[in-house]
């Protein structure tokens, strides 16, 4: 490895829950990605809503990347202790006017839907506590171009999303963008679940002037009942071996394996797959799935 990369990935699994099947894609996708251009992997545990963390979960999932010879760069990271530095980030945006307060109820957020209509933009009205606060998103985003997808326009899907919630905890997508300008994070690659919201992530990447870095969504993953598999703590772990994690996984990123491999360790399929990203392999074909195409998946247990 070159002593001073020019790519900086990472892999951000929330502690919530063993690795499944689709956050072995993003591990071994965002792996392959840095590593082949001679660059850092960073692992830093999504802890920062700590009602969704399960004890034990944080050594499972260590264990899990090592068992699939995924090596990470320097100590693994947490946001559970960066609660002054999110802090920072919301009052530089309080006092551009990037962030207001919202005082709508849980019971007045559900009667919304999907979207956040926008309710405390203007102000609170008289005799209203503030509960929460909330990203000014712009109606028309910047158009970017993702890795695998190309030019994406896509308006924040959920109007202004919640930066600082009603019961205390930083909202994830203020901690991500966070850490990755802080550590220097210089490509994404990560879940296919997640595309929808980068354009917001973006403008938030912008308002606290912070760098964007390169953005690459991998395959949606779909239980056979046509859930999406995305949630941890909704999906069935992952407890097979990694010779057929390592297979499973390139084959749903487009790539044809040699029947030579199965059963190899974990090594040999990572120096593999290495191998033949040098030899221009691309990580992930999107012709082979087609973004949000169905992909019933069955996983050794
Ligand atoms: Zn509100």
């Amino acid at each position: 490895m070159p002593s001073s990369p020019t790519v900086t990935g990472r892999f951000a699994p929330s502690p919530s829950g063993p690795l499944h099947a689709g956050s072995l894609i993003a591990a071994i996708g965002s792996y392959l990605s840095a590593r082949s251009q001679g660059g850092h992997w960073l692992l830093r545990l999504e802890d920062v809503d700590g009602g969704r963390v399960r004890p034990g979960a944080a050594d499972t999932i260590l264990r899990q990347l090592e068992a699939l010879a995924l090596d990470w760069d320097g100590p693994v990271q947490t946001q559970a202790a960066r609660k002054n530095i999110y802090q920072d980030a919301l009052k530089a945006l309080r006092e551009k006017g990037l962030a207001y307060p919202c005082a709508c109820t849980r019971q007045e957020i559900r009667s919304f839907g999907a979207r956040y209509p926008g309710t405390c933009r203007q102000g609170l009205a008289a005799g209203r506590q503030p509960r929460s606060w909330r990203l000014r998103v712009p109606d028309v985003l910047p158009p970017w171009e993702d890795r695998f997808h190309g030019r994406q326009d896509t308006p924040a899907p959920q109007g202004d999303p919640v930066l600082l919630r009603a019961d205390g905890y930083f909202a994830y997508v203020l901690a991500c963008v966070v850490d990755d300008g802080v550590q220097g994070v210089s490509e994404v690659v990560r879940g296919g679940d997640l595309l929808i919201i980068t354009g917001m992530q973006r403008h938030l990447q912008s308002a606290l002037a912070l760098p964007h870095p390169q953005y690459g969504h991998l395959p949606l993953l779909y239980n056979a009942d046509g859930s999406k598999l995305s949630k941890s703590a909704d999906s069935p772990p992952w407890a097979g071996d990694p010779s057929q994690a390592w297979e499973e996984t390139l084959r749903l990123l487009g790539w044809t394996t040699p029947a030579g491999l199965q059963g190899a360790s974990a090594v040999e399929w990572r120096d593999w797959a290495l191998m033949r990203m040098a030899e221009r392999q691309p990580l992930y074909r999107i012709a082979a799935t087609g973004p949000h195409q169905q992909t019933a998946l069955s996983w050794p247990s």
